[in-house]
């Protein structure tokens, strides 16, 4: 059997076994396709969208227009809501981010019904409508189930963190994820240090004796990353081989870049990263980008990493609860591990509480 030659991308220089652009090029430039449209042609693509909104679980043009255009256009979806609505299409749930309050009405009204047919996509909808009228009902449907509720796993408080919020025994609202995004994408052109990425420490591992990095270095002190409440520097320190080999990493931090880390059920004690792989990780360009995003930035086609904003997940949506006060986690960073190491799956997640300074990884693929 002869081998067959792998094929470098002509934007990139990637190896692949296929002619054209690699599956990183190709979403990048999708990326920058919706980026760089117009005002007329995102009104004139939204429209696009409402007029053939029942194909858009065909996964093709719809879906591809609707999600492009919600992360990198940051769109107001309520025209789209209303056409969703009349169609009783109910994914994705992001469809209704921005329903009027009549809309919003009429899929309580649903989700009041005892014999609810579509409980739980109408719970994902309105979790991303969000608002009080929703903490509400979610509040008083979790207390008092309907009997839709023995055809799910989870309550109504575990749809809600779907939207980036959900509530404590007494109802009241708890935030998952900052309002705010920003972007980690590669830039040769300039250096910035408000964020770095995958920086090598003089440490080995414990469990796995690979060299341990600080996946994140904040610099709470950049006027961009202000809405994190941190005037310090956040190191989040991790080892790059078992992150994605165990259960959790918990990291105990000091906003003077002091911390320490603990690994949570590693799978092996095997070091599976080469010194290519570590070399090719801690050489990445990746930089914060120098103007906010749209907070569904992840959501798009390209995998790209983010600080704050709403994570893509890979699998259920999962915010931990703090290993000290229980409380649960918000979202402060999803890195997708093939923009710094070509090939490799997953993303990885880190969630934070303030109150504890601490901060939780864990690692999501398919
Ligand atoms: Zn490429
Ligand atoms: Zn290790
Ligand atoms: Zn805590």
């Amino acid at each position: 059997m002869t081998q067959r030659a792998a094929i470098p991308c002509p934007e990139c220089d990637r190896e692949k076994y296929f002619e054209g652009l690699c599956y990183s090029c190709k979403n990048r430039k999708l990326r920058e396709y919706y980026e760089s449209m117009s005002r007329g042609q995102i009104l004139e693509t939204v429209e696009n969208i409402i007029a053939k909104i029942e194909t858009i679980d065909k996964w093709e043009e719809v879906y591809k227009d609707f999600s492009g255009l919600l992360a990198y256009q940051d769109i107001d979806t309520s025209k789209i809501a209303d056409a969703a609505f009349q169609k009783k299409i109910f994914y994705p749930p992001t469809l209704y981010r921005n329903a009027s309050d009549e809309i919003q009405d009429q899929l309580i009204a649903l989700i009041c019904t005892p014999d609810c047919a579509y409980a739980g996509h109408i719970l994902s909808c309105l979790a991303v409508v969000g608002g009080e009228k929703v903490r509400k009902t979610f509040y008083e449907l979790e207390k008092n189930p309907l009997p839709w509720r023995k055809n799910l796993y989870v309550d109504p408080s575990f749809y809600a963190s779907l939207g980036g919020w959900t509530f404590d025994q007494a109802g009241n609202k708890v935030q998952l994820n900052y309002e705010t995004c920003y972007s980690l994408l590669e830039d040769e052109q300039h250096e910035d240090n408000a964020v770095k990425v995958a920086v090598p420490k003089n440490e080995n591992c414990q469990i796995c004796n690979c060299q341990t990095v600080d996946i994140l270095t904040l610099n709470g002190n950049d006027e961009r990353l202000s809405f994190l409440g941190l005037p310090g520097l956040l190191k989040i320190p991790i080892c790059p081989n078992c992150a994605s080999m165990c259960e959790k990493t918990i990291v105990r931090y000091q906003i003077d870049g002091a911390s320490t880390f603990e690994i949570v059920e590693p799978y092996t004690e095997e070091n599976y990263l080469s010194s290519a792989d570590f070399k090719e990780l801690t050489t990445n360009k990746l930089a914060l980008s120098v103007s906010k995003k749209p907070v569904y930035f992840a959501c798009g086609n390209d995998d790209v990493s983010i600080i704050g904003g709403n994570a893509e997940w890979v699998q259920d949506w999962q915010y931990e609860n703090c290993p000290d006060c229980q409380k649960k986690m918000k979202l402060l960073a999803a890195l997708s591990w093939d923009q710094i190491m070509n090939g490799s799956e997953g993303t990885l997640y880190v969630e934070i509480c303030t109150d504890c300074s601490l901060v939780v990884a864990f690692h999501q693929q398919t």
